[in-house]
């Protein structure tokens, strides 16, 4: 750890006991601007798909860390698939480390919904909580008005409600990416097939070529239409989004390398997907090809050799099918 001036650590001491000096009130209150947008780099250890780990400054008790997506949000509704699995990951790590590194073998999982439930920030968080004793937060057990079957008699009474709630949040919150959808491009000039060399920060693991394309973002357009968009920022070509043929759609999976800024390290990410490959055939562009975006350099090969080069066995399976269709073709 780096040295502290006697100023910042009387700041650090001042955090470390402001919940229980009772200031932590005063400080929450006076800060105006939403502290979840503008989180101190400093206190963060771990982010993946904008979703961070990061210490509470406020601590409830040692240990205790949150899990913050960086997207000004309010509810877990608004939350992506791809965040949401991104938590729901960060929640299983938040376990095995409280246990590692603080020895405690229990956690408290807690997100406050709502200025009701005392949440003082409206962006989403969610805390992890070392939980040794139940007396870190006791509940106030009340007396109650109703039996177990009449509380469940009011939800289902309520089952009106809950169907449209349930409909209503398919309407307006499902996401048709739960698996992201990559659409990927073979374009032929002749006999030669396009590949392509990944930027330093998209290379896979090993670092194999592979062919223009990428993981389609909007929804609203057709894939080929996105394709399209791809193909533009990694070639610089414009292509008619008529001119492609969807030549095979199954499941793939690449493992690439994700670059951890706050952890200072670099380890293996493997993302499954729904993968449709094109065909792009004489392709004659006007302009010179640049490589550009998550593309490095590219290379015309001749697709009787394109096996030879460094792929992922899920695109040299597809690329020696493609040769063996393009030979029976004539
Ligand atoms: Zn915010």
């Amino acid at each position: 750890m780096a040295k502290l001036t006697p100023d910042e650590q009387k700041k650090q001491i001042l955090y470390r006991d402001a919940r229980v000096t009772g200031e932590y009130d005063s400080i929450w209150q006076s800060t105006g601007k939403c502290v979840f947008c503008d989180l101190n780099e400093k206190y963060i250890f771990f982010e993946e798909n904008g979703v961070v780990m990061t210490i509470s400054l406020y601590a409830y008790i040692d240990g205790h860390f949150m899990i913050v997506p960086r997207r000004h949000i309010t509810s877990i509704k608004e939350l992506s698939q791809l965040e949401w699995e991104t938590v729901r990951k960060f929640t299983y790590l938040a376990k095995k480390l409280i246990k590692d590194i603080h020895g405690t073998k229990g956690m408290q999982f807690i997100q406050k919904d709502g200025l009701g439930a005392q949440s003082t920030v409206g962006h989403i968080h969610f805390h992890c909580v070392p939980f040794d004793k139940p007396d870190l937060s006791v509940w106030n057990y009340r007396q109650l008005k109703h039996t177990p079957l009449e509380n469940v008699a009011l939800y289902k009474q309520a089952r009106k409600k809950i169907i449209n709630y349930d409909v209503k949040f398919q309407k307006k919150y499902t996401n048709t990416s739960s698996l992201p959808v990559v659409c990927d491009v073979l374009i032929l000039k002749g006999n030669e097939l396009l590949l392509q060399e990944r930027a330093d920060e998209f290379k896979f693991i090993p670092d194999y070529w592979d062919i223009p394309g990428g993981v389609v973002d909007d929804y609203s357009a057709s894939f080929e239409q996105e394709l399209v968009r791809e193909i533009k920022e990694e070639t610089g070509a414009i292509v008619n989004p008529e001119q492609l043929e969807l030549y095979a759609s199954r499941i793939g999976s690449t493992t690439s390398a994700q670059k951890s800024s706050h952890l200072n390290a670099t380890y293996p990410v493997t993302n499954n997907f729904v993968w449709n490959t094109y065909v792009l055939r004489d392709f004659n562009p006007k302009a010179k090809l640049k490589a550009g975006d998550d593309s490095k350099a590219l290379h015309w090969v001749k697709l009787a050799d394109a096996h030879k080069q460094p792929l992922s066995p899920g695109l040299l399976a597809t690329v020696k099918q493609f040769q063996r269709d393009e030979a029976s073709r004539g």
